[in-house]
């Protein structure tokens, strides 16, 4: 692909998580010379599963990275958030005919599922090589001194975003008192009724969630929220005894729960602008939410794609980005919002969320506010899913 001048147009893009590969393979598809640079020695993911709505899907078919993503993937019939006293509250139909699809894989495949399409397209992946900043003007500055020049640069590292912090485009970045250990556990018949064994259940108790999710035929995913001065819930490896205190029901899973986990705190980020002259900033880093939609890395995807078709043949690369936040960002913040307030819940007393849950469960209208997102077809996809 040519800008006019006859030459293939560069990008060098920091961090090959879900939203640095995603806008790698996405532009390299489109003729340009990618180089992507990853801190970390190598480019594994931990050990942990992830929800991937009807949008993300359809950015996973676009990239080419499909197949591979869903190979093995859990299916669920039905997403269900139950009470303290295990009695449902809400349910969620999916992948029923007009119904968001939702699936649910491992981190590692979904990552290795992305690598593949960008080593496909020829994107030069570096690992060990830190990004400590970057230049409006187009250059990607790393630790060890050397600035790469390119058309575009994007900061895809993470909520601390040394790109992000370089271009002084912070607006805010939220803590929100809460977070969830996360871990993969092997599947095992009796963790729970054999009705439940294929649905993605959130349990409630207290200030205390579990979030049950078959992540492939032989992998469970759990998540485990409290809030982060719960000092003794959200050690490492988890308490067993006081899990199975809050969820006595969930005693035979709580036991094989392992030694492993991580621990991560629920923020939101917002921008000023996600982009400044030549650079962006897009995902964690621009746009960071709690979980509760399981739809953070749908919108690194999507804002991923939505950046490489804004630039691809762009005559001005700064226009095509604020064109870009402009065509995003609100679908974006929507889901930012959304979030949010599935945590309002957190600390309320369990009768009460039991009961306005319950009531809630069936408004059609809030429900379509949550999976408007998921409902959405993100720029760059057309395909159905
Ligand atoms: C508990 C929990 C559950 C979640 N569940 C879901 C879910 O089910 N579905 C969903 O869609 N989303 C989920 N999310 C959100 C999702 O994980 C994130 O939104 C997504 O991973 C963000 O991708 P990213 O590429 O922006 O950042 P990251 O995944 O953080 O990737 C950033 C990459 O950049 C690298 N890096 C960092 N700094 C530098 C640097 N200076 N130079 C070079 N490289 C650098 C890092 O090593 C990393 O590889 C969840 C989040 C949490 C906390």
């Amino acid at each position: 692909m040519s800008n006019g001048k006859n030459r293939r147009r560069r990008a060098e893009i920091a961090g090959a998580g879900i939203g640095g590969l995603t806008v790698a393979a996405a532009l390299s598809a489109r003729g340009w010379d990618v180089t992507v640079h990853e801190r970390g020695p190598d480019l594994r993911t931990f050990g942990a599963g992830i929800y991937i709505w009807s949008n993300g899907l359809r950015v996973l078919k676009a990239l080419g990275a499909y197949e591979e993503a869903t190979a093995g993937a859990h299916v669920g019939p039905l997403f269900e958030t139950r009470d303290h006293d295990n009695k449902v509250m809400e349910e969620i139909p999916i992948n029923r005919a007009g119904n968001a699809r939702l699936i649910t894989i491992l981190r590692e495949t979904l990552t290795r599922s992305l690598i593949n399409v960008c080593r496909t397209n020829g994107v030069d992946i570096r690992t060990s090589s830190e990004a400590v900043g970057a230049t409006p003007e187009g250059a990607l500055l790393l630790a060890d001194g050397t600035a790469r020049a390119a058309d575009l640069v994007v900061g895809a590292d993470g909520i601390n975003s040394a790109v992000r912090d370089s271009l002084d485009l912070l607006m805010y970045r939220r803590h929100l008192g809460y977070g969830a250990i996360r871990m993969l556990i092997p599947r095992a018949e009796g963790d729970v009724a054999p009705a439940d064994r294929d649905k993605y259940i959130e349990h409630f108790s207290g200030s205390r969630r579990i979030l049950y999710t078959p992540a492939s035929a032989s992998d469970l995913y759990i998540a485990l929220c409290c809030a982060a001065d719960d000092q003794a819930a959200m050690t490492v490896p988890a308490d067993r005894a006081l899990w199975t205190d809050s969820f006595p029901y969930l005693s035979d899973l709580i036991a094989r729960f392992g030694q492993s986990g991580r621990w991560d705190a629920f923020e939101v980020v917002k921008l000023k602008r996600w982009s400044k002259g030549c650079a962006a900033v897009l995902g964690d880093g621009a746009h960071a939410m709690p979980p509760y939609l399981g739809q953070g890395g749908g919108c690194a995807l999507m804002n991923g794609i939505g950046l490489a078709v804004a630039v691809a043949d762009a005559p001005d690369i700064a226009a095509a980005l604020e064109a870009w936040e402009a065509r995003e960002r609100p679908l974006t913040e929507h889901t930012q919002e959304q979030s949010e307030r599935q945590g309002d819940m957190n600390y309320w007393p369990d009768a009460l969320r039991s009961q306005v849950l319950t009531i809630t469960g069936r408004s059609r209208e809030l429900a379509m506010q949550r999976l408007k997102t998921a409902m959405h077809v993100p720029t760059g996809t057309i395909e159905a899913i």
